[in-house]
């Protein structure tokens, strides 16, 4: 892991930093922008894209009792009577008698405005669900909700995908998509906002197994930020009070961060009972059962639901890669990603633009690009390139300079070490990708290759 020179990054220049450099841009910006919704520039899109990746690896490729699925957002209205969402996906809503501003209850902790120090409102029940309609007719019996969360997607198909695919307990099923809320008092740049992307899996287990998977799962989900990067010290584990519990829930953890703002949710691991398919199968009249060979009967599962926002994940990533080193030139400010999260992984870059180096630089970069996401860049001194590529998480550079035209190697260097190898362009893929951690070889500091194992 690498040391970090601050201990502690304010929300704002990560916020700068990813207006400057293509990361997130504040939503429909040209009108003034819409409170809280962002969108993902041309590095945030790569981001966001890698982080989902990561899970889904994680969580569905590189396991056996894990499979996909992709709901559609909008859904029978019946589901969300059903899950509970209708009846009880409330806030308390309070308004300020003076400024008239509306605040959550808990955001309120003195019982006075936070903006104007005003007397407030009583609270009442504010549901978060957006509502829209289908079809040409505006009217009640053809409205239908955003979804406010992807694990209904998961509930309703359960049967689909227990049949299509012959699973057996214990086994899950997994979905990453957009959800919307119309939260009370947004905020913290993209950590709470009104639209967002979930990755939530649902685990179905046989009751009695469930407390044994429960804590498989939380062990698990704390480990996944652990393993891409996020250093130990910044990561909790939160257990839930039996007061903070929903009535059918039978434990709930959150994975918490420490944000700018305070140690704060990242994702949340609940074991749920059976609550969720028994409500499903009462209210559709469907059969939600799986069979149990041992016992030779239909049961209703139990679930594990482990949940994560990508959004507020790609959050805690940039905040915790985020550093400012003091150099020769004042300050390097750094992203010091994980490979698998990088946006760009390699910066292809030729010492100069000297036009006898141009042919063998495409070269080089063409070869490189087939296998990396990577960036060409020729623009300015070869000193400020490098701060460039430091500040969006580039891991490596590669630099073709005149002595390549003579010995066909070129440069490598390293974003958190800076250090800088040679090697001949017939191996830089094969290097690069050991570098980035892709093959279990080591690169020696003259370039060679060292295969564990070929002693
Ligand atoms: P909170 O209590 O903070 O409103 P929650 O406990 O209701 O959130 P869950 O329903 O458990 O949140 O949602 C699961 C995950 O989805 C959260 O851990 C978070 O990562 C993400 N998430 C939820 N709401 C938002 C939001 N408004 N903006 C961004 N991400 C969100």
């Amino acid at each position: 892991m690498t040391e970090r020179t601050l201990d502690k990054v304010e929300m704002e220049k990560v916020v700068s930093l990813c207006k400057r450099r293509g990361f997130i841009f504040p939503s429909s910006e040209i009108y003034g922008g819409l409170g809280s919704f962002w969108d993902y520039g041309p590095l945030g899109v790569e981001l966001k894209r890698n982080v989902r990746e990561a899970w889904w690896r994680a969580m569905v490729q590189e396991r056996d009792d894990v499979v996909g699925l992709d709901a559609a957002i909008l859904m029978h209205p019946q589901t969300w009577v059903a899950s509970g969402h209708v009846e009880g996906f409330t806030d308390p809503l309070v308004e300020c008698k003076a400024c008239h501003q509306r605040w959550r209850d808990d955001m309120v902790p003195d019982g006075v405005c936070p903006a104007c120090g005003g007397e407030i409102t009583e609270p009442r029940m504010f549901n978060l669900m957006f509502k829209t309609f289908v079809g040409p007719v505006e009217r009640e019996a053809a409205v239908v909700y955003l979804r406010p969360e992807t694990a209904q997607g998961i509930f309703v198909n359960f049967a689909n995908v227990l049949n299509s695919t012959r699973s057996k307990l214990p086994f899950g099923i997994a979905q990453t998509g957009k959800a919307f809320r119309n939260e009370i008092t947004p905020g913290n740049f993209i950590f709470r906002t009104r639209e967002f992307e979930q990755m939530e899996m649902e685990f179905f287990v046989k009751p009695g197994s469930d407390e044994e998977w429960f804590q498989y799962w939380v062990n698990e989900r704390f480990e996944w930020y652990a393993g891409l990067g996020i250093r130990r010290d910044n990561l909790r584990l939160r257990q839930h009070a039996p007061d903070e519990l929903a009535h059918y829930a039978r434990g709930c953890y959150d994975v918490e961060y420490l944000f700018p703002m305070g140690w704060s949710e990242l994702g949340v691991i609940a074991n749920r009972g059976d609550f969720d398919l028994g409500q499903h199968a009462r209210s559709s009249g469907q059969n939600l059962t799986s069979f149990d060979e041992e016992s030779g009967e239909h049961i209703v599962p139990y679930v594990i639901e482990p949940s994560a926002g990508v959004d507020r994940s790609l959050l805690a990533f940039l905040v915790d890669a985020y550093d400012e080193e003091p150099d020769k030139n004042g300050t390097r400010t750094v992203l010091h990603f994980h490979p698998a999260l990088a946006p760009i992984k390699v910066a292809v870059l030729p010492l100069s633009r000297n036009e006898k180096l141009a042919p063998l630089s495409r070269e080089v970069y063409a070869g490189v690009r087939k296998e990396f996401r990577t960036q060409f860049d020729d623009a300015q001194s070869i000193g400020r390139r490098y701060r460039r590529q430091d500040e969006i998480g580039t891991p490596l550079s590669v630099t073709v300079d005149f002595q390549s035209l003579e010995d066909n190697m070129v440069t490598i260097r390293e974003r958190d070490s800076m250090k800088q190898i040679r090697v001949p362009i017939p191996t830089l893929n094969v290097i690069l990708s050991a570098k980035l951690g892709r093959e279990p070889m080591e690169v020696l500091p003259e370039g060679g290759i060292y295969w564990a194992g070929f002693e």
